[in-house]
């Protein structure tokens, strides 16, 4: 039974895919590419994601982005809302004394702002955002807060989660409540697999406390 989880924020606790599709989208029309259907952006987006706009926007500095991809994430239409059943598990995990973090990628000042507006800010020891490679912060991660690998698990919905837990080497837990298919996912090699967080959940319900 893991004592210590890690969690990823988009895909796993929330649905922001819409308004990141939106923003994309703005930031490929300023510089005169077509924008994304919602497959074409799931099948080519990945973390960390100085990879993708490298291959959208060859040679445009990341920075020279982030500006509009936020004022745009901010007007999209459809706003971000939280996932089935992640209140329900941060809730859970308050009840089981089970400590929680938070590492993600996105901006912090997106990220500040929604687990804000969600009411979700205050489940979490310690949030982790704007972290564009999760492999170069994940040992830090562990040692700051001294949480043994072995009762550790990093829960997301991207390969680059897995490949995170890996590098840290403690447990991955794959959801495939977000952006990538969970063939792409299998393929990473995943320690666990859950359809969402209720899943995974019933199944630490299910876990003698020791082992
Ligand atoms: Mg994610």
């Amino acid at each position: 039974m893991y004592q210590n989880l890690i969690f990823d924020w988009s895909g796993t606790l929330v649905n922001d895919l819409p308004p990141t599709l939106f923003a994309t989208n703005a930031v490929l029309r300023e510089h005169n590419v077509p924008a994304m259907e919602l497959a074409e952006f799931r099948e080519r987006f990945r973390l960390p994601y100085p990879e993708f706009y490298e291959e959208v926007l060859p040679g445009v500095a990341i920075e020279s982005l982030e500006g509009l991809f936020r004022s745009a994430f901010g007007s999209s239409p459809e706003q971000v809302t939280i996932l089935p059943h992640a209140r329900e598990m941060m809730e859970w995990c308050r009840a089981q004394k089970i400590r929680c973090f938070v590492l993600s990628s996105m901006d912090s000042t997106i990220f500040n702002h929604q687990a804000r507006e969600l009411k979700m800010d205050h489940f979490f020891e310690e949030i982790y955002s704007g972290v564009i490679d999760k492999r170069d912060r994940i040992g830090e991660i562990l040692t700051t807060h001294e949480l043994a690998p072995e009762k550790t698990a990093f829960v997301g919905d991207m390969v680059h989660d897995i490949e995170t837990a890996h590098h840290g080497g403690i447990a991955s837990v794959a959801v495939t409540t977000g952006y990538d298919p969970e063939p792409r996912l299998r393929k990473a090699e995943p320690r666990h697999l859950f359809q969402d967080l209720s899943a995974f959940r019933e199944w630490l319900e299910s876990t003698p406390p020791q082992a």
